[in-house]
């Protein structure tokens, strides 16, 4: 879609601007005041909006949104929790597996849309004909290589070396108990540690590992809800040299957040980071990290990754902390309309409201309604009104 967006403000390097974006081709092709409409764009007033990079959720299992949060914590590593919840035949790993993988793959699309996400960091098997379907919600990252961890990968040295120079991704000292502070030191003696290494949650590390890390230029993937809620402990982010970059990700609701805005007033909370450094984690920092060119920053040339959002004056960072999926106002992945409130939708000729948002009606992109039937006739509602994000997308 041929797109004007008027009066609208962003931010970047330089601080605020307030104009004109004008997207085709998936791209910003232009921005400035004034811009005039042409032939065959729709517009788009924005007064009283704010654009925001689409956010980047580095890190999720997008097949597992279906589940809440599951056992006993506290655990002592990432393979007792394995050990404890992981039984297929139990309620409710069963039912929620009744629902197909391309299913619970979309549903895991539209939890992170509905936050402004539009780009996730998925960690698992990447079936190319769901994740790459031009209609899903987001944009996957594609270009990676991974391993689950140093004891359920399939030869992660070998799948380190595989990907080129390619970010690789492994959940490493995911825990609190001597063996998850031996993985750091593990992956540095295998070769495993440079440049293009993604830690996922780094909890338990000695000082020398943090030296290892910063010495690689290594990056870290934090998830502050799904690490306290396990292991009562996160990585202690303030201890990591700047040299490690470092993103946030909300791992899937089996053990972390509901969104990707409740994921981010938890890692504010922590007192770890500020609002600021958060907006960065989840914006130009996860971009940088993952090789995501032309993502993260609203800049001309970049892709149209936009999260609109009512500008009541305040920082993009504060907006954003007190956004709950009711608050985007028009979500734009790739240039395509994800997400819209009624009015954007009408004037975009996308159609009536089909969800509501924590309540909100709202015009969500392909078929929400349909897959939450096909969800809910294949799981059943006893397992599924247990879950937070359920009540969050509900049909119009
Ligand atoms: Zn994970």
């Amino acid at each position: 879609m041929r797109l004007l967006l008027k009066n609208v403000v962003w931010h970047d390097r330089e601080g605020d601007h307030a104009g004109d974006l004008r997207l085709a081709r998936g791209r910003i092709l232009a921005s400035g005041r004034g811009l005039c409409p042409r032939r065959w764009e729709r517009v788009l007033d924005l007064q009283g909006f704010r654009a925001l990079p689409g956010l980047i959720n580095a890190h999720d299992h997008l097949s597992l949104n279906l589940l809440p949060h599951l056992g006993d914590p506290p655990y002592a590593s990432l393979y007792h929790f394995a050990e404890a919840v992981h039984d297929p035949g139990e309620s409710p790993v069963r039912e929620t597996q009744s629902a197909s993988v391309a299913d619970r793959l979309w549903w895991g699309g539209y939890k992170n849309l509905i936050s402004g996400v539009t780009t996730v960091v998925h960690h698992d098997p990447f079936p190319r004909r769901v994740l790459l379907h031009p209609g899903f919600p987001v944009h996957v990252l594609r270009r990676y290589g991974w391993s689950h961890s140093l004891h359920f990968g399939d030869n992660p040295a070998a799948a380190f070396e595989a990907c080129a120079d390619l970010p690789f991704i492994i959940h490493a000292a995911e825990g609190v108990d001597a063996a998850s502070h031996q993985e750091i030191t593990r992956l540095h003696e295998l070769g495993m540690l440079s440049s293009r290494t993604v830690i996922v949650h780094g909890i338990a590390m000695t000082n020398e590992q943090l030296r290892l890390m910063a010495r690689a230029r290594a990056s870290l993937v934090w998830c502050p809800v799904s690490n306290l809620r396990l292991y009562g402990r996160t990585a202690a982010i303030d201890q990591f040299g700047s040299e490690v970059r470092i993103a946030l990700g909300t791992d899937s609701t089996l053990t972390g957040s509901t969104t990707l805005f409740d994921e981010m007033r938890a890692a504010v909370a922590t007192g770890l980071a500020n609002g600021s450094e958060v907006l960065e984690m989840v914006t130009a920092t996860a971009a940088d990290i993952f090789h995501l060119s032309g993502r993260g920053r609203i800049v001309v040339g970049n892709h149209a990754d936009l999260l609109i959002v009512a500008d009541p004056g305040d920082s993009p960072a504060d907006r954003l902390l007190r956004s709950s999926p009711a608050d985007p106002a028009l979500v734009l992945a790739g240039g395509k309309v994800g997400l819209a409130r009624p009015e954007f939708a009408a004037e975009l000729g996308l159609g009536p409201p089909n969800v509501r948002l924590a309540g909100e009606p709202r015009w969500l992109c392909g078929s929400p309604v349909r897959l939450r039937q096909r969800i809910e006739a294949a799981v059943g509602s006893t397992v599924l009104a247990r879950h937070p994000l359920w009540a969050l997308l509900e049909p119009c």
